[in-house]
């Protein structure tokens, strides 16, 4: 049997081109990466729940047969079957329902099914459950936790379900080689690779859920332990070879960024001075900068970047700017163009967008030493040639990994000088998790705002209170105002999620009648995105029903009402960038936190501390806090950095281990590092060229 990353998915029995194709879309091409593919969470169908012992916000599988079934008219017609056992009665409860099905549903009927329990009218409900009739034979129950793994379109839990029992049978010790040196699995009580990868695809029937549901399973933390000590070789790596890199020596500006602040109508705060001279001394330097700047949403990151920027201009050289979205990156574009255009430079832009002679004319023009280059990561691709790029400035550094700072490096002047990195986040990260996530960037805070903004008032309230909400919707509009309404993600599918954006697009169309609402996903084209962007800057739209896509950098200073459905489903940090759409005019803004009760007892802290505060450090820090056992949010719904298992807020205590393990490891086993790197990191290999 040979090594698992190198055989193919195709080798398991029953999976062909099609379905390799959709396999991909998740990250899965090899036997390993399978493996890799880890469930989101589990389910318990191994036993039975007696009615009476059941509790709202539970999974359960319950067994009873029919007392009563009834269709109810209510405010929604539904099919209404009341189900009993030995120790008490629950209603299932169907909003879409065949006459066949009701009349499967006969008096006396054994019934077996699976579905989240929820407070009713009449006692507690489920909705629409998975069920099986006796006549339909219930079968045995399963054996194992079920395993919930992350989809995409035409994939379904059943198929990733066989596909991961099918690879199990192929995993052995030697096959997927255990790179963690066993002095440091021994002091740093880490178990065997494959036993973990084993348990937490099929976990047995006595498992702890509630340890796998908070991440804090041994198996787990084993993985999540290798993927951080990875993460910090590659950011020990990276930071070495950076060493040996030359930069361009830019001296400091004195014309152009004096023009430019004298025309820009507001003089910089202290902190964007303080930064911007911070940046300016490492741009005369010969080594490579790399530097962080957090700012919180709003603390004017732009100007910092413009007159850095300035400083690689002046000494004739070019300047790239990229954006994660082409929204946000057709903003920056608009800003520096109407910056620089009295200081007669050009600014060129880039995007996957452009095509064919438009897009050959701007590689030509960035070719040529077009000074000012504005784009999104378009501006990666190996056939965008700079003439003497001296700088790239990265906006919102967490869509950007370390992969992709390492494909900058090979744009600069010549192949031989590195281009200086800036990089600007509005994610505010404790500092506790800062020296671990940007162990290679030297970091700037822009703890200031600019002055005159009014707060941001945000309030909590439950779903019931939905329909006063659309009226508050209704009221705004009405004064002239624009709204968001925000759909949060549904873990399984950014699918699943854009339906639900969808829904309640359609509602609230019917509910809002004379107002203009539009809706925008990220299932839509990037030419659809910009052009419902468009409108709602142009105030067109009044009402714009979104997914997360909205989080960065939308500038619409006319919307002041922004509703979050569910929010708690994100990370505070998201919310936060979130609730940073709103509060950009001159007119009091407000944020309606909608939440689907029953909250957790820190699921409600957590809300209140949005309320409380509208400081993303703060915020950031005492989500840290929080984040005891029992709440299983983490940094892959912050935003902030993606890992494959770790989670960097969630697993924070294991940091200093990982840190002290990372040097160990290099100490005594530099040869375990590649293939570390290269099993964890998409593009593993880059690392050895650079
Ligand atoms: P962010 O840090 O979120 O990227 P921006 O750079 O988009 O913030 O700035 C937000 C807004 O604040 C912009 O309209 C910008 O022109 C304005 N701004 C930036 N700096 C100042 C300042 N020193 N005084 C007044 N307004 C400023
Ligand atoms: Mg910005």
């Amino acid at each position: 049997m040979s090594d698992l990353s190198q055989l193919s998915i195709t080798t398991l029995k029953g999976v062909g081109a099609a379905l390799a194709e959709k396999l991909k879309k998740v990250g899965i091409e090899t036997l390993q990466d399978m493996l890799f593919h880890l469930p989101l969470r589990y389910q318990d169908r191994t036993r039975i729940v007696p009615i009476a012992a059941l509790r709202p916000g539970q999974d359960a599988v319950i067994e009873g047969s029919v007392a009563v079934t009834d269709v109810s008219m209510g405010r929604r017609r539904s099919l209404v079957v009341r189900l009993q056992d030995s120790t008490g009665s629950i209603v299932l409860r169907f909003f879409h329902f065949s006459t066949a099905q009701k009349n499967g549903f006969a008096k006396g009927t054994k019934v077996r099914c699976y579905g989240e329990v929820r407070p009713g009218a009449s006692g507690l409900e489920i909705y629409h459950p998975e069920y099986r009739t006796e006549q339909q034979d219930t079968g045995p129950l399963e054996q194992t936790l079920t395993a919930i793994y992350p989809l995409t379109e035409g994939l379904t839990q059943q198929r990733m379900r066989l596909l991961a029992s099918q690879t199990l049978e192929h995993l052995t010790p030697r096959n997927l080689p255990d790179w963690m040196p066993s002095a440091l699995a021994e002091k740093y009580h880490l178990g065997p690779l494959n036993e973990a990868i084993r348990y937490l695809h099929q976990p047995p029937q006595d498992a702890n859920l509630a340890e796998l549901a908070e991440g804090q399973h041994w198996a787990q933390k084993r993985l999540a332990f290798e993927e951080l000590l990875t993460h910090q070789l590659s950011l020990q790596r990276l930071r070495e070879q950076m060493r040996e890199q030359l930069a361009p020596q830019l001296a400091p500006s004195t014309y152009l960024v004096n023009q430019f602040l004298e025309n820009l109508g507001f003089s910089p705060t202290n902190a964007q001075k303080r930064v911007g001279a911070e940046i300016a001394w490492d741009l005369a330097q010969s080594l490579p900068m790399l530097r962080l700047v957090q700012g919180d949403v709003g603390a004017g990151k732009t100007v910092v970047a413009a007159i850095a920027a300035l400083q690689a201009l002046e000494a004739g050289y070019q300047v790239a700017l990229m954006a994660p979205t082409e929204i946000l990156a057709e903003q920056h574009f608009i800003n520096f163009s109407k910056w620089l255009a009295p200081l007669n430079i050009e600014v060129a832009w880039l995007a996957g967008k452009l095509k064919g002679k438009a897009r050959a004319a701007a590689l030509e023009q960035i070719a040529n030493g077009t000074p000012m280059v504005v784009g999104t990561h378009a501006l990666f691709q190996a056939e965008v040639q700079f003439k003497n790029l001296a700088l790239a400035i990265i906006d919102e550094q967490h869509r950007f990994g370390v992969q992709q700072r390492l494909a900058l490096r090979q744009k600069g002047v010549e192949g031989r000088l590195s281009p200086h990195q800036l990089i600007m986040t509005a994610t505010p990260i404790p500092r506790t998790l800062a020296m671990s996530a940007y162990a290679d960037l030297d970091t700037s805070v822009l703890d200031e705002l600019p002055p005159g903004r009014t707060p941001v008032n945000t309030v909590v309230l439950a779903d019931s209170k939905r329909p006063d909400i659309i009226e508050r919707v209704r009221l705004a509009c009405a004064e002239g105002r624009q709204a968001y309404w925000v759909c949060t993600l549904i873990e399984e599918s950014e699918e699943l999620t854009c339906q639900a954006a969808q829904t309640t697009f359609e509602e609230l169309q019917l509910a809002l009648v004379g107002l203009s609402v539009g809706l925008i996903h990220g299932r839509m084209k990037p030419a659809e995105k910009a052009q419902v962007m468009e409108s709602f800057k142009a105030g067109e739209l009044q009402l714009l029903v979104a997914t997360t896509v909205i989080e960065v950098g939308v500038d619409v200073p006319n919307a002041s009402l922004m509703v979050i459905e569910n929010p708690e489903r994100l990370g505070l940090a998201q919310l936060h960038q979130l609730r940073g759409r709103v509060g950009r005019g001159s007119a009091a803004s407000h944020c309606v936190l909608l939440y689907h009760p029953p909250l957790s007892h820190i699921g409600r802290e957590r809300l209140a501390i949005m309320r409380e505060t509208n400081d993303g450090f703060i915020i950031a820090e005492r989500d840290l806090e929080l984040r005891g056992p029992g709440e299983m949010l983490g940094t892959r719904q912050t935003g902030l950095l993606q890992f494959k298992v770790a989670d960097l807020m969630r697993d924070a205590a294991l940091l200093p281990n990982v840190r002290e393990a990372a040097i160990e490891l290099m100490r005594s086993y530099p040869d375990h590092a590649s293939p570390l790197l290269d099993r964890w990191l998409r593009y593993g290999q880059e690392y050895g060229q650079v």
